[in-house]
């Protein structure tokens, strides 16, 4: 079925109001589970083929979030589609005020490849249950997997509501020709800008979900070997190829030292062949994502790591150290397993360096002081973050989860993404019992003055 045939199809299912009837949209979510269960072991062996994702990452970083989310919005749909009655001012007396949420319409969802199912799902589920059709285009790269998505989805859901198209630029940019109700897409920030351009010109709404170079801040009162520990997982999960990893770290000079030898243990326990294709470590995506990890790599620089195995596409997690701000590997979001380290004696300094950069996806602060997370937390502007962890934020549902700036539009993940593909319409509801004369002509001196009195 062409493009267009597919738009024309889903407007014409969301203008039945099919899409509006909230039992209707809670099967659909039962059905999107029961189809996820049934296929779950198809999905891993995909992404496996792609590029090495264990199961059991697989499962906590992508299935276990899209069975959250479903379970959310199917719990919670019914609560959140409910109209709320709001106070109404006096000017308006006698009226009743309330708001209806209702469906946009029809939503394009275009996704990245670092978590495929995730980043395809997630934002799926959220438009469904908030009452829209659906057109989903994965991202190419990993071929299997978004094979899978488009088998699992196309022949258990109807095109009407719910469909994967598949393909790569021209196929987005043939996508992104059509008339949305809302385009959701998550990927990098130039791709992102291409985006927002074409949904101008029909001045259809975005959410773009985009990337950026995330700090983490390490302080000498946190507890470092911990640190260290959470920081390796956080970083060398999916090889560094998540858009809230942590991109550098920005350690006060006293213990740099003693954090760099941490982050080595950790390494080394958790990553014993680093360079080799095992169960918990995925390969890098592609060759030409290789090629471009392995150029940034500055040789004088390497503190731990730095080995690389071109045939299997996989590099060892590697630290950095004596970075500056002014390295090219500080220059763009890193998306693998490379760890910089900068040190610093003066915060002020550092917050004004990452003030002067684009606004991070995320960032991080290991410490116990209060005062001096509150200072972060006041000074810097960023999409979202954690406190003595990094990315877990991601994974609790009460967050909204989004960019700001160059790192994105809007935000996503249960409420938040129901909010997402939602307006909220607000009605006044007047009563025909009593009618105050004040608004209507002649205009009076008297009138004026009783109104100044309910106006202001
Ligand atoms: P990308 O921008 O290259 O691709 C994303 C999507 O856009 C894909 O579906 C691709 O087919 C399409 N696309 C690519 N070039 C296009 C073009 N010229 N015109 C139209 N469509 C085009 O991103 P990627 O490499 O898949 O993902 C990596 C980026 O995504 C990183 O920057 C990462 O930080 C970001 N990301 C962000 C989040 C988030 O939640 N904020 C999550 C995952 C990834």
């Amino acid at each position: 079925m062409d493009i267009s045939t597919i738009i024309n199809n889903q407007q014409l299912f969301f203008n039945s109001n099919k899409t509006k009837d909230i039992a209707f949209r809670i099967k659909t979510l039962q059905k999107l589970k029961s189809v996820i269960q049934e296929n779950e072991k198809q999905m891993y062996q995909a992404i496996y083929t792609d590029f090495k994702k264990s199961e059991f990452e697989t499962y906590i970083a992508e299935i276990a979030l899209v069975y959250n989310e479903l379970n959310d919005a199917i719990r919670n749909l019914k609560e959140w589609s409910k109209r709320k009655r709001v106070k109404t001012n006096l000017a308006n007396f006698p009226a009743k005020s309330f708001i209806i949420p209702e469906p946009l319409g029809t939503i394009l969802v275009i996704s990245a490849w670092n978590y495929p199912y995730q980043i395809s799902l997630i934002p799926a589920i959220s438009a469904i249950a908030a009452g829209n059709t659906v057109v989903l285009k994965p991202s190419e790269i990993p071929n299997n997997t978004s094979k899978v998505l488009a088998k699992i989805i196309n022949t258990n859901f109807d095109t009407k509501h719910f469909t994967v198209v598949e393909g790569s630029v021209d196929t987005t940019t043939e996508l992104l020709q059509q008339k949305w109700d809302k385009i959701f897409f998550t990927g990098s920030t130039n791709v992102g800008r291409i985006v927002y351009k074409a949904a101008a010109e029909n001045l259809t709404p975005v959410t773009l979900e985009l990337g950026g170079k995330s700090p983490t801040f390490i302080f000498k009162d946190c507890d470092i070997k911990l640190t260290a520990k959470r920081i390796v997982w956080a970083k060398f999960l999916n090889a560094g190829q998540t858009c809230i990893a942590p991109d550098y770290l920005l350690v006060e000079k006293e213990i740099e030292h003693k954090l760099l030898a941490a982050l080595k243990s950790e390494i080394e326990l958790a990553y014993p062949i680093g360079n080799t294709i095992n169960e918990n470590y995925v390969q890098i995506i592609n060759d030409a994502h290789f090629q471009r990890l392995t150029n940034l790599i500055p040789k004088d620089k390497i503190c731990y790591g730095g080995e690389q195995n071109a045939s299997e596409r996989i590099i060892q997690p590697t630290l950095l150290q004596n970075i500056s701000f002014e390295n090219t590997i500080m220059k763009d979001e890193i998306f693998g397993p490379l760890l910089p380290v900068i040190s610093f004696n003066n915060l002020d300094e550092v917050i004004a360096k990452i003030k002067e950069r684009e606004k991070p996806l995320a960032l991080y602060i290991y410490s116990k002081s209060k005062k001096t997370i509150n200072k972060i937390l006041h000074e810097i502007s960023f999409g979202g973050g954690a406190i003595n962890e990094s990315l877990v934020h991601l994974s609790n549902p009460n967050l909204p989860f989004g960019g700001v700036g160059a790192s994105g539009i809007g935000n996503y993940h249960s409420k938040a993404g129901f909010d997402t593909f939602t307006h909220y319409k607000s009605i006044l509801h007047k009563s025909f019992l009593f009618e105050p004369n004040i608004k209507y002509t002649p205009f009076t001196k008297w009138k004026r003055q009783i109104l100044k009195f309910i106006l202001e």
